[in-house]
């Protein structure tokens, strides 16, 4: 190895410096600022306005994504949380005044929002510009110093985002650090503030078992298969379209919230089916594996992935549209599957890709059971008009995030917060959420000298029992009963 060569290697030497550099700056107080975090979001801003062009092409090269995709998944939703921040900012850092009790009298208090310190970001390959800067802002906004490590399988896009970052922000408060599986792990071999991770739960296990060793509170961002149920009484050429600008309009269902598989009656598949094949023909041609407006398999290790899935012996006759496969190209065509047994492989595992099987149930009410049979999902939607299994499914469901009559939108309803439960993840982000997941809320209470009571001071006298007893009851009379002695 050249001298050159050995000076690029970042191990765990390389990442405690590092650290212990943004320790530092941490402790200096520049980021805590208000005037600092809005120059930061307002850079943020700038550069996304500045580069859209480079964005779009760096995401057309690791992905084949469509344009269109990009601007509304990644710059779009970017901007309105750069938007969000700097109009929300000043009123998320403000202490939130709090009431006190009696036990305190006299007393005020209030909860101050306090920056966690140094925090580390890991990020997916699948919206590889959002689900990078995104977090990012949440940090920026709490006043927290960041380590942004982008996913190495969007290649174009990780050293867009390690360029972009240099020349926009703060370069001592906010570093990237490109990298795989080593540099992650020299990463994660040290102490943060807070680690959060985007990406698979068999990493989200290594990730917090790290995280442990240090007492680091972390979020997981996961995945999950997210079902969607689907009612017969519906406006079906809606449910379809949505359905499938939630699958294949999603990066080609390489999306965490994309629909993973549908659950419908027996009696309504055949017209569920027909719906799907119908718009599908319109919205990508008859041949989908020519489609400019789907993204291809990001790489050729998830491709023989979602291959295998298709030629399990117990799926392979299941196929009722689509299928078609270019190897050369990263390229599969919208699929979808009819009632793929529920032990195969594809109901068994995430799919992350064009893939939608439909399981048929004999009852709809029966969907719920089956949903809840699993593993939590990240999100789960049903398509009714029916008021009360509407309510059914929100009382019964347990999903990160659930939507009724579409897919994949409350992503972009910044007033929700966005995570997973169980398997799918822990804590969420978005909007003042994403201020949150990097805020410590420190409790602070207030008190002058006066009124010394001098009933929590020995001696512990019979008197001070009975007053202690009536402050805790509340009663003002058993108050004045107890400080004038009597029974
Ligand atoms: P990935 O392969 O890009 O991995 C994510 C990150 O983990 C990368 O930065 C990578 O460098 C790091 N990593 C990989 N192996 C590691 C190891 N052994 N030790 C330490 N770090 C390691 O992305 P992925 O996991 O393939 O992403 C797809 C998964 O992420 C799906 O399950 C999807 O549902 C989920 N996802 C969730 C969300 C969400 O917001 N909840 C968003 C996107 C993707």
């Amino acid at each position: 190895m050249s001298s050159n060569e050995s000076k690029k290697v970042f191990d765990e030497g390389a990442a405690l410096l590092l650290v212990d550099e943004l320790r530092g700056i941490f402790a200096s107080g520049t980021t805590r600022s208000y005037e600092w975090r809005v120059s930061q979001l307002k850079a943020l801003s700038k550069l996304v306005d500045d580069r859209e062009q480079q964005i779009i092409e760096a995401l057309r090269s690791d992905l084949c994504k469509p344009p269109l995709e990009t601007v509304a998944y990644e710059i779009a939703m970017l901007k309105n949380s750069c938007r969000v921040a700097l109009k929300e900012l000043k009123h998320w850092m403000k202490p939130e005044k709090v009431k006190t009790s009696m036990t305190t009298f006299p007393s005020s208090a209030e909860i101050v929002s306090e920056p966690l310190g140094v925090v580390l970001i890991i990020s997916a390959w699948n919206y590889p510009f959002l689900l990078s800067l995104d977090p990012v802002i949440g940090a920026i906004a709490a006043g927290n110093t960041v380590v942004l490590k982008p996913s190495e399988i969007a290649p174009a896009t990780s050293s867009l985002l390690a360029k972009l970052l240099e020349e926009y922000m703060d370069n001592s408060s906010i570093k990237v650090v490109e990298g795989a599986v080593d540099e992650t792990s020299a990463l994660l071999q040290q102490k943060w503030d807070k680690i959060f991770y985007t990406g698979n739960g068999r990493v989200g296990r290594i990730v917090m078992a790290a995280a442990a060793k240090h007492l680091t509170p972390v979020v997981l961002e996961l995945g999950g298969k997210s079902p969607v149920v689907v009612d017969s009484d519906i406006n079906l050429r809606v449910a379809a379209r949505r359905i499938i600008a939630g699958k294949w309009g999603c990066n080609n269902g390489q999306a965490c919230i994309s629909p993973d598989y549908i659950l419908t009656t027996k009696d309504f598949a055949p017209k569920l089916i027909d719906a799907l094949k119908t718009e599908l023909g319109k919205f990508y041609g008859e041949n989908p594996l020519e489609s400019k407006d789907l993204s291809r398999i990001v790489n050729m290790n998830h491709f023989a992935r979602l291959r295998k899935l298709l030629e399990d012996d117990k799926v392979a006759g299941k196929i009722v549209y689509g299928g078609e496969k270019d190897e050369s190209k990263l390229r599969i065509a919208p699929t979808i599957l009819l009632d793929a047994p529920r032990n195969s492989l594809i109901m068994k595992e995430e799919i992350f890709g064009p893939l939608l099987p439909i399981i048929t149930v004999n009852k709809l009410e029966e969907s719920f059971d089956v949903i809840n049979s699993g593993t939590k999902p990240l999100a789960a939607y049903l398509f009714t008009n029916n008021k009360k299994l509407r309510e059914q499914f929100v009382t019964t469901v347990s999903a990160g995030g659930l939507v009724v009559n579409d897919t994949t939108v409350h992503l972009a309803t910044h007033t929700l917060p966005f995570g997973g439960v169980g398997d799918s993840g822990m804590g969420s982000y978005h909007g003042k959420f994403s201020f949150e997941a990097f805020s410590h809320k420190k409790a602070v209470l207030y008190r002058g000298f006066k009124a010394d009571a001098s009933v929590r001071y020995p001696p512990y006298t019979k008197t001070k029992l009975r007053l202690l007893k009536a402050l805790i009851g509340g009663s003002i009379l058993g108050i004045i009963r107890a400080i004038f002695g009597w029974s």
